[in-house]
């Protein structure tokens, strides 16, 4: 069976990213396979690591200066065997086909994982929203939405957020759309909330993290009351996992962003961070003007401090097998992906052996993309649900899914593995789907 990760390999070179994220659901699955040699006669595997379609695109724009800048976008339509496309945009430079197609792949099995209709999907540019002002980052959300638009809608593909896309990137996109389309519907979700957005979308990662990391305590017979926690990052995801885990009782002593990181031993001051990060667009160090306890250390060492919980909240391999084994030597116990992919193989592989509680993206990060079809919901019923409800509802829905990992995991043989549950149990409920539609 090796060969069909060769034949991923040799047909999409250079894809290390997608590569990455295909090996480790391969590698779970692989009992999966043996239990239902009907899947692996209809060549399942092989079909769901190939895009049902890929859109690349140029997306041309005008500067504030008036020079004309190109950039390349991307929209890749995975799956939609169990429900439209759904899956963020990302605006960063790294961005290529390569990390399109991983984000798109797991996200597949992250939507399955929710319980809603959803299929998988992702999309972006390389363009980088740092330092752009609000009328470049208007033109070019423009720009972008232009050509996306003839390619998604309500019952087809919902695109939303990611990294660099926040609610004023949805809110100029999801303008341009309704003006190309000339309908109002709910073909982006993270709206604004008087234009269709839902309460606690901008809150739900962070939180459905939070509501996941309980889930594992739990098990454990523990709580987050207490608990010593890092949070790398300090965008949308970070900043309101480190609320929750406030909430919850945890105290939080270190937040980053790609310059560097904060360590403050008496408590992250959140309004502080928000203040820097959504309102003046700056930079963390800045948060040591306004603290005096706290010390601000460029580069990556933030893996190094020691802690009870570490939520690694920023992106794709941002802590890899040493930072793993420092944080276990420190004697953290429990690790919960917030971002897509953070860990390295070797980091997860070190937290396995090492047996901790360790959370997999597609699992703990579900909480978004969940409340974005609560948002599908809401928009396709005409309604706006409290925040309390939503919340309610997003909670359950982590619970649901912590709950199918794990006894998919005991079931398999693999007590304690979420990585192995969550690959599985999105996996086996996409498969079932793409059996019964027939080859395709
Ligand atoms: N970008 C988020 C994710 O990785 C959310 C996607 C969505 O809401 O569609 O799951």
């Amino acid at each position: 069976m090796n060969e069909v990760l060769d034949a991923v390999r040799a047909k999409n070179p250079e894809q290390r990213e997608f590569h990455q994220a295909v090996d480790e659901v391969f590698h779970s699955i692989q009992p999966v396979l043996d239990r239902h040699p009907e899947f692996r006669r209809a060549k399942v595997f092989e079909r769901l690591v190939e895009p049902e379609r890929q859109v690349m695109f140029r997306v041309a724009w005008t500067d504030d200066r008036g020079e004309v800048q190109v950039n390349r976008g991307f929209r890749v339509q995975f799956s939609s065997v169990i429900g439209p496309y759904k899956g963020g945009l990302r605006f960063h430079p790294s961005v290529s086909l390569g990390v399109v197609k991983f984000l798109g792949f797991e996200q597949i099995l992250k939507n399955a994982l929710t319980g809603l209709p959803m299929g998988g999907a992702k999309g972006g540019a390389d363009f980088d929203p740092k330092g752009k002002s609000e009328g470049e980052v208007m033109r070019f959300c423009q720009a972008f939405a232009t050509e996306l638009w003839r390619h998604i809608g309500a019952d087809t593909d919902v695109p939303a957020g990611d990294i660099g896309v926040g609610g004023r990137e949805v809110g100029f996109m999801a303008g341009q759309y309704r003006r190309l389309a000339n309908r109002w519907d709910g073909t982006f979700t993270g709206k604004g909330l008087s234009f269709g957005g839902s309460l606690v979308r901008t809150e739900a990662t962070g939180y459905g993290l939070l509501y996941f990391t309980e889930e594992m305590l739990r098990a454990r017979n523990e709580s987050m009351q207490g608990k010593s926690v890092v949070v790398s990052g300090s965008g949308n995801v970070s900043i309101y996992a480190v609320q929750k885990a406030q909430q919850l009782g945890a105290k939080v002593v270190a937040m980053s962003d790609s310059d560097g990181f904060v360590h403050d031993p008496t408590g992250i001051r959140l309004d502080t961070i928000r203040d820097i990060k959504e309102v003046r667009r700056g930079r963390i160090r800045e948060y040591c003007d306004r603290h005096q306890e706290a010390k601000y250390t460029p580069g990556r060492g933030l893996w190094r401090l020691s802690c009870d919980v570490a939520l690694p909240c920023a992106t794709q391999n941002e802590l890899d097998g040493d930072d793993a084994l420092a944080l276990i030597k420190n004697g953290c116990k429990v690790v919960a992906e917030g971002a897509n992919m953070p860990c390295t193989p070797e980091a997860v592989h070190a937290f396995l052996e090492h047996r901790l509680a360790f959370g997999p993206a597609k699992a703990a990060n579900a909480g978004g993309v969940a409340t974005s079809g609560l948002e599908m919901q809401q928009n396709s019923m005409r309604e706006s649900w409290s925040f309390a409800d939503v919340d309610r509802r997003l909670m359950q829905i982590m619970k649901n899914v912590h709950a199918t990992c794990a006894s998919t995991a005991a079931q398999y043989g693999k007590p304690g593995n979420l990585v192995d549950g969550a690959n599985i149990a999105g996996f086996h409920k996409v498969a079932q789907a793409m059996l019964a539609q027939g080859v395709m």
